[in-house]
């Protein structure tokens, strides 16, 4: 396994952590013995950074069973507080001391705001006193590193990483997400700052383990001993990178802790050569070769006086058509409704100021109506009004 060391506090990393959220189920309740089998076996492939989250149902629970037969000191246990529910300053400490209990420990070594969308989502918990709060439970030792994860535009993550004397963070990054969300410069930007950077959905939820033929015929000819599963290769993408601190990856079964660590544990040193950089651009390509729209991110069109995220939303609408409803929704809910404000497609109207300044020339405003119509579904809104009833946001 290789370990990366934390800059802020020298702690060594492993280069894989172990996501937690994808323990299987018997019926409705974690699979106990399987999920232990597979932190056990995470262990013995020396991975020290364990993922929960409050809202995983039976997650943090289940970690801290497994930790308390002798394990807890070695791994590092990273959980997130759902500021979204939080009303009151009493809350903080609620939902802490609740965690803390399903973990079965005293202290949480990588704590984490779950999921904020943007500044309004900062500025929200701040009036609850979180900065003070999270001091004090730095200074007592039950926190020791305070964090958050994110999902949104580069430049909502910038101005967040700015916002607060961060000690890490965490981003959604892939092949594949190379210009989106917080993107390739949201994690150059951070590591610039000298924060230890968490990825998550190395393998966008599994569909870089399963990518168009075409795509495997392009890693297949690469490397004709096959050598390296698909999975493999993404991980590899994400290891070459030096900013990157710790992969987080939903691991399930004893085997995939052995394969993704194998991957862990080769040698990154030298990183992606010219050849392999090429590879991942064609098979990149074929992979977006479904897109709906030809946008790449750039930003030079934002920002939307409506407060629109367009290449958030064109990211979707492609994610949409080139790896199923399913996903394209959820991304967008993600994107679009975390944050204080929402940063829909529907609240675009129509000035065309955006347009002007596409370098792709993409008729910017047809294509948000085709984002609201394919996204902004019966579904969507739902999820949607349920995020504002327990989150208290107030979505225009
Ligand atoms: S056309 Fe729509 S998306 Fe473009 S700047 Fe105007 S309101 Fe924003
Ligand atoms: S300017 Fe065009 S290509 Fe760039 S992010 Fe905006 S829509 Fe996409």
């Amino acid at each position: 396994m290789n370990y990366r060391v934390n800059p802020k506090n020298n702690d060594r990393l492993s280069l894989l952590g172990l996501g937690c959220m994808r323990f299987t189920k018997k019926g409705t309740v974690i699979d106990q013995e399987n999920a232990e089998r597979v932190m056990l076996s995470a262990i013995e492939q020396g991975i020290n950074y364990f993922d929960c989250a409050y809202i995983y149902p039976g997650i943090e629970v289940s970690v801290g069973k497994f930790l308390a037969k002798g394990y807890r000191d070695k791994v590092h246990i990273a959980t997130k507080l759902p500021h979204y529910f939080v009303k009151r300053p009493g809350d903080l400490d609620r939902y802490f001391n609740e965690q803390l209990r399903r973990l079965q420990t005293d202290r949480i070594d990588y704590y984490l705001m779950h999921m904020l969308g943007d500044m309004g989502s900062w500025e929200r918990i701040r009036q609850y006193g979180i900065e003070e709060w999270a001091e004090a439970k730095k200074a007592s030792g039950q926190i020791r590193n305070f964090g958050f994860s994110f999902h949104g535009s580069s430049e909502s993550f910038k101005k967040l990483v700015d916002a607060y004397d961060w000690d890490f963070c965490m981003i959604q990054y892939n092949y594949i997400d190379e210009t989106s969300q917080a993107g390739v410069s949201g994690l150059r930007y951070a590591s610039e700052k000298g924060l230890p950077v968490i990825i998550m959905e190395p393998l966008r939820g599994g569909r870089l383990a399963n990518i168009p033929s075409e795509a495997k015929a392009l890693f297949d000819r690469f490397d004709t001993s096959r050598s390296r599963t698909y999975a493999q290769w993404a991980l590899r993408w994400l290891f070459c990178q030096k900013e990157v601190t710790v992969v987080l990856s939903g691991m399930n079964t004893p085997g995939q802790v052995l394969e993704n660590s194998s991957a862990a544990s080769e040698d990154y040193q030298s990183g992606l050569s010219d050849e392999e950089k090429e590879l991942y651009s064609k098979v990149r390509d074929i992979i977006r070769g479904k897109v709906k729209v030809p946008c790449t991110g750039c930003g030079y069109c934002m920002p939307c006086p409506r407060g629109v995220d367009i290449p958030v939303c064109f990211n979707c609408l492609n994610t949409r058509y080139s790896e199923g409803w399913y996903m394209g929704m959820k991304e967008y809910f993600m994107c679009t409704t975390l944050g204080v404000d929402s940063t829909a497609a529907s609240k675009c109207i129509k000035c065309g100021k955006c347009e002007q300044h596409c370098p792709q020339e993409i008729e910017i405003r047809n294509m948000l109506e085709l984002v609201t119509r394919k996204l902004e579904t019966p579904a969507y809104k739902v999820a949607k009004r349920v995020s504002k009833i327990i989150g208290y946001y107030k979505h225009q």
